[in-house]
């Protein structure tokens, strides 16, 4: 870990001198310019806490140059709130600090807009609908827009702590929702894992603390145990020659709760709550290293994976393996090279970087399947598809749905918030996803306006409302109509306390209800 989780407060001249040694001279009067610009423009308002706005900016910008990015990108996020929240007009942007912020800065309003369902970006796209359409348009301009929103949404979740209860859930959830998934997308695994820490750190206040509890005693356990291994893999490595590092890597509490509903919530199944990290130079001392671990220790093949052959599809790269040593504990290892290390942590962010900035300026100018590695080509496609439709030009729907995030689907709350379910969810799913009691008393649901049942999965843009009813409980049939692993073990669990699970008559109901459905839903089948 190379920085630290909470961004510091910075004045003016201590954000002038964190940014000069990677600027040029011209560009830091520039920041300097729009520091004070943004200062003028902000006075008066004050954020939450009691403090002058102005910090909040700063804040955000402090973390663009911390993540390497370009100047552009760093003077937009001093500017970020200024054409939303002050009198300051794009126009005016533009012509004191050129187009390049001012499109930066327009980008991340309209992201903000797309997010409050507002209809301003419906001139380009009269043929989409749907608020993530507009919100991946935005982002489609200009990747660094995001990469300037995500430093915005992490200061607002390190600063959360002033909002009042019910908006906190609103951006923990959302953040959960969106944003950690945006970053993993851009392979930001940091920012990522920040985001997610946080979030989860208000929606569910008690599990986190429960579990950051559990985690500390197994560690005082398992890390002295985990020394001698590391040391026994440094000495072998040493001794056939190959330069390295070796960290420990800690599970984060969100990703242990993720792994804990995989689990049944057992604990013991969980072999990486800390796992081993070995860096090398070059990707063929990673292939040895593998095979001097199972030299070592004898390897579970069921659990090697190797992401340098087959990058994961967010560019992640590095040899995975697990290996039970003869005091028989098991350990993980990742084996990478810096470069992938660096990767890792900063994703798509790393090719923004100072020292490169040549190469970031020929991005923006369309050159970008030049820098851009080649499993992020889905960026260029997203651009050029929001070029196309800039133009007017007329796209297919299904050429929208660019794999930004996978096969995930998003639905709305009848209030417009967003929830992302897997493609193929049930309404069920997003029952469960609001909250385990709404879960528990689902009584039926209204998509868009209409009635649906239990057994139709979601569409992407669906509003979905959950008509609850108090005297609606689970059933052992429910769980046909999950599909998401946070509700099949929240259902579960509600089952067992009932004691629904193992009774035989419920069993001889699943099969009557499936026969039933597998009739019924024939004439509901949706027509795609
Ligand atoms: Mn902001």
């Amino acid at each position: 870990m190379t920085q630290s989780l909470y961004t510091r407060y910075m004045t003016k001249g201590e954000l002038l001198d964190h940014a000069r040694p990677f600027y040029e001279e011209n560009e830091v009067l520039e920041l300097e310019h729009a520091i004070d610009m943004a200062t003028k423009f902000h006075k008066g308002q004050k954020r939450k806490s009691g403090e002058p706005y102005i910090i909040h900016p700063l804040a955000v910008a402090t973390t663009l140059i911390d993540w390497g990015m370009d100047i552009d990108s760093v003077i937009a996020g001093v500017l970020h709130d200024t054409v939303e929240d002050t009198d300051m007009t794009l126009e005016e942007l533009e012509s004191k600090f050129g187009k390049d912020v001012a499109f930066l800065v327009d980008g991340v309003t309209k992201v903000s807009q797309a997010r409050a369902g507002m209809q301003d970006l419906a001139e380009y796209l009269p043929q989409t609908k749907d608020n993530l359409s507009k919100l991946l348009i935005a982002i489609g301009q200009d990747v660094r827009v995001i990469i300037i929103k995500l430093a915005d949404r992490l200061h607002n979740l390190q600063t959360l702590q002033h909002m009042p209860r019910e908006k906190q859930t609103k951006i923990a959830r959302e953040s959960l929702e969106v944003f950690a998934p945006m970053a993993d997308r851009l392979g930001m695994g940091r920012v990522r894992m920040e985001i997610e820490e946080l979030a989860f750190s208000y929606l569910d206040p008690a599990e986190f603390k429960h579990l950051q509890n559990t985690m500390r005693k197994r560690l005082g356990k398992s890390t002295r145990k985990l020394g001698i291994v590391r040391e026994e893999v440094d000495r072998a490595l040493t001794a056939q020659g190959v330069p390295h590092e070796i960290n420990g890597r800690v599970k984060s509490i969100y990703s242990l709760h993720k792994k804990l509903l995989k689990v049944d919530g057992n604990i013991d199944d969980i072999y990486d709550l800390m796992a081993l990290r070995v860096i090398v130079e070059t990707k063929e001392d990673c292939y040895r290293v593998l095979g001097i671990l199972h030299a070592l220790y004898q390897p579970m093949v069921a659990r090697i994976k190797d992401y340098i052959a087959v990058p994961k599809p967010n560019g992640y790269q590095s040899l995975h393996t697990t290996v039970l040593t003869p005091a028989k504990q098991i350990v993980e290892f990742q084996i990478r090279t810096y470069e992938m290390h660096e990767y890792a942590e900063r994703g798509l962010a790393a090719s923004f970087h100072y020292h490169e900035q040549k190469s970031s300026k020929d991005y923006t100018k369309g050159k970008k399947s030049a820098v851009l590695p080649s499993h992020m080509q889905w960026i260029t496609q997203l651009q050029e598809i929001a070029t196309k439709l800039r133009s007017g030009e007329e796209i297919p729907e299904s050429q929208l749905s660019i794999d930004l995030f996978g096969d995930r689907i998003f639905v709305y709350s009848p209030k417009g918030d967003i929830y992302n379910l897997p493609e193929g969810a049930f309404p069920l799913d997003f029952s469960y996803l609001v909250h385990s009691d709404i879960g528990k008393h689902s009584y039926g649901f209204r998509v868009n306006g209409s009635i649906h049942p239990f057994d139709k999965p979601l569409q992407n843009g669906d509003v979905v409302e959950v008509i609850t009813r108090k005297t609606a409980a689970p059933k052992a049939t429910w769980q046909e109509l999950v599909i998401t692993t946070h509700a099949r073990a929240k259902l579960r669990a509600q089952l067992r306390k009932v004691g629904a699970i193992e009774s035989i008559s419920h069993a001889a109901g699943i099969i009557r209800e499936k026969t039933r459905r597998k009739r019924g839903s024939k004439a509901e089948e949706p027509a795609s």
